[in-house]
């Protein structure tokens, strides 16, 4: 059972399609990586797909149902959540305020004592820094907070843009293994966009290329992380 299936969709700024006919597929519980070069279109797939841009065309079906025009609140109750590539936290407030945001639409009776325990469990950092105000975090941390504020409204499918960006390869190794974590024991479908194609693709069960807003590749993510051709143009190696 496809999480999530994309059709034909067409996403556009005035006269241009940046997204220009995309299909492709995310299977419940799977990981599904998108790689591509800077304007290549990834974010504002991503942007659409979450309701934060009006298709032109095509549709968008989320466990089943066409999402049609449904605004990003009806797509958020149906269990999608972005993780935005500026993570868009509060950096005046304190990390655990952050991650308590993630919960606003909660209901009354959810224990926040416990859902908190669950984010320091993967993020014990996060816990050792729990009073501290977020904009005084390392990158890697801040990352850490935003799919933290993410998980506390419990996604079902989770769609992160390049939540490595900027950080070093170890803090790059560490939110992958997190990420792979989540699919792994707690079952989420994730879409992530990276620009670190090799690693994101290693771990993924699929990989899609986007070039000039269309899918140019797409395969199993281990073997496009081998591909050679991939290899030479987006994975830095000669
Ligand atoms: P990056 O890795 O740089 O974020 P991307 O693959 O996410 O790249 P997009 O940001 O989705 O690419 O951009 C796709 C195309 O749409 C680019 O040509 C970009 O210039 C254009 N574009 C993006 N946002 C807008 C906007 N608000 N108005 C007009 N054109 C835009």
């Amino acid at each position: 059972m496809n999480a999530l299936q994309v059709k034909d969709l067409v996403v556009a700024y005035g006269q241009v399609n940046a997204i220009d006919g995309v299909s492709f597929d995310v299977p419940q519980g799977k990981l599904v990586t998108l790689i591509g070069a800077n304007g290549a279109g990834k974010t504002t797939l991503l942007k659409a797909l979450i309701g934060a841009l009006p298709a032109k065309s095509g549709a968008v079906t989320l466990n089943g149902e066409d999402m049609g025009r449904a605004p990003v609140e009806d797509r958020v109750r149906r269990g999608m959540f972005l993780v935005p590539e500026k993570r868009s936290l509060f950096g005046s407030m304190k990390v655990e305020d952050n991650l308590l945001l993630g919960a606003y639409s909660k209901r009354h009776d959810t224990d926040f004592a416990q859902e908190l325990e669950r984010i320091y469990k993967l993020f014990p950092v996060l816990k050792e820094r729990r009073k501290q105000l977020a904009g005084t975090l390392s990158g890697g941390e801040q990352q850490m907070v935003a799919i933290g504020r993410a998980l506390i409204a419990r996604p079902r499918i989770l769609l992160l843009d390049e939540p490595s960006i900027g950080l070093a390869p170890l803090i790059v190794q560490q939110i992958m293994d997190v990420i792979v974590d989540l699919r792994r024991t707690e079952g989420l479908t994730i879409v992530l966009v990276e620009q670190n194609a090799r690693i994101a693709l290693k771990n993924a069960d699929l990989g899609y290329l986007i070039e000039l807003g269309r899918i140019v590749k797409s395969g199993e993510g281990a073997q496009l992380a081998e591909d050679p051709e991939l290899l030479r143009s987006y994975l830095g190696v000669q």
